[in-house]
């Protein structure tokens, strides 16, 4: 935690000792891209929003380094840069950005009703309207070389850093729609891929097989792990072992893409949001309401399919806009 996080959440302390329950027209809990849009947006309609950043301050892309695909930055821009121009931006028209951690909900079902809402285990609020933009989390393999090179070689987002390894080789491990769908960007980009199934079949959809197995430059290796990501700084190689005959060899890549899936961060809202089996948030038809009037959902954590920072910033505004239009209907 860095020397500013602290002060921010001393300060917070201070307030919430001397005022145990607050009352605020506009929560929104998360500081990803969605949470700082919605932010914009329902400041300057006067929602006078108090965001809780939760543990990550700004989110996902505070673990990439290169963002080159949000539009209006040319030359890209640093995903921490990137998540303080936001922070800036929503605080310049009045929203109030705390570091702390929501830690229970309790959302009313009532049209009009008050949803209450516990940070950090101790401080109580009393929200008309709750935006929760609370992002997911990629799943790692979990090995020691794969967190030591993260940034380094190793990603989670194709679409992010793919870009970086273009006229390279790479390694795609995972076997769904998503690492399927990451493979064949990847070949665009690369010499070679190789995609590394654990099974003997693949999960994705037959139609997303179908573009793998069509691709020349793409490689599938059923049956086969990760045993070990190679290198000290950088990725230099990975060691891949077939689970069934136990042997190992070394593939010389310089990118590993980590593609099992993501966490929906959404633990606290269960049995009062509906969410799919994996706990992804379940918004109605275009809009982004949730089962509950007055609580909405912004970006990755209602998102499985899109998941990039220029989606979710849309569905942030979208939720300030409904949250606006919720409260308007209340009067
Ligand atoms: P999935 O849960 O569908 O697939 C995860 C994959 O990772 C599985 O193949 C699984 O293997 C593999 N895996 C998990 N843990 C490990 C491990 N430790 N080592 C090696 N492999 C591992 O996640 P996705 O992100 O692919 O998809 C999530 C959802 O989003 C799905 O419903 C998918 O259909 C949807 N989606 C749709 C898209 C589209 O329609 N365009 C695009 C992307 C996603 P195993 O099969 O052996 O369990």
């Amino acid at each position: 935690m860095s020397i500013e996080f602290k002060i921010f959440k001393f300060v917070h302390k201070i307030k919430i000792m001397s005022n145990t329950i607050e009352k605020i027209k506009c929560l929104i809990i998360g500081s990803g891209p969605a949470g700082y849009t919605a932010a914009i947006y329902a400041a300057r309609a006067d929602l006078k929003p108090v965001m809780y950043t939760g543990m990550q301050m700004g989110g996902q892309l505070t673990t990439t380094t290169e963002v080159d695909n949000f539009p209006g930055y040319p030359q890209g821009v640093d995903g921490t840069s990137m998540m303080e121009d936001l922070k800036n931006q929503a605080e310049r028209f009045g929203t109030e950005v705390r570091f702390g951690l929501v830690t229970q909900v309790e959302f009313s079902k009532e049209i009009g009703g008050i949803h209450k809402v516990t940070v950090d285990e101790s401080h109580l609020i009393e929200a008309n309207t709750v935006i929760i933009a609370t992002g997911a989390t990629a799943t790692y393999l979990g090995l020691e070389s794969e967190q030591r090179l993260k940034g380094g070689g190793v990603s989670a987002c194709a679409t992010c850093d793919g870009f970086f390894y273009r006229g390279q080789e790479v390694i795609v491990v995972g076997a769904g729609d998503t690492a399927a769908e990451e493979a064949t960007y990847l070949a665009n980009l690369c010499t070679k891929v190789t995609m590394l199934v654990r099974r003997d079949e693949m999960r994705a959809s037959k139609a997303m097989q179908k573009r793998v197995f069509n691709t020349k430059n793409l490689v599938v290796k059923f049956n086969t792990e990760i045993d070990e990501i190679l290198g000290d700084k950088v990725v230099e190689g990975v060691r891949v072992i077939n689970n069934i005959t136990k042997e190992k060899e070394v593939v010389p890549v310089t990118g590993v893409f980590i593609a099992i899936g993501h966490k929906p961060n959404t633990e606290i809202f269960k049995g009062q949001l509906t969410m799919d089996s994996v706990g992804y948030l379940i918004t109605e038809g275009k809009t982004t309401k949730t089962n509950l009037p007055g609580v909405f959902a912004a970006g990755d954590v209602q998102d499985k399919d899109y998941r990039q920072a220029v989606t979710a910033a849309g569905t942030g505004c979208m939720a300030a806009l409904d949250a606006e239009r919720y409260l308007g209907s209340l009067e």
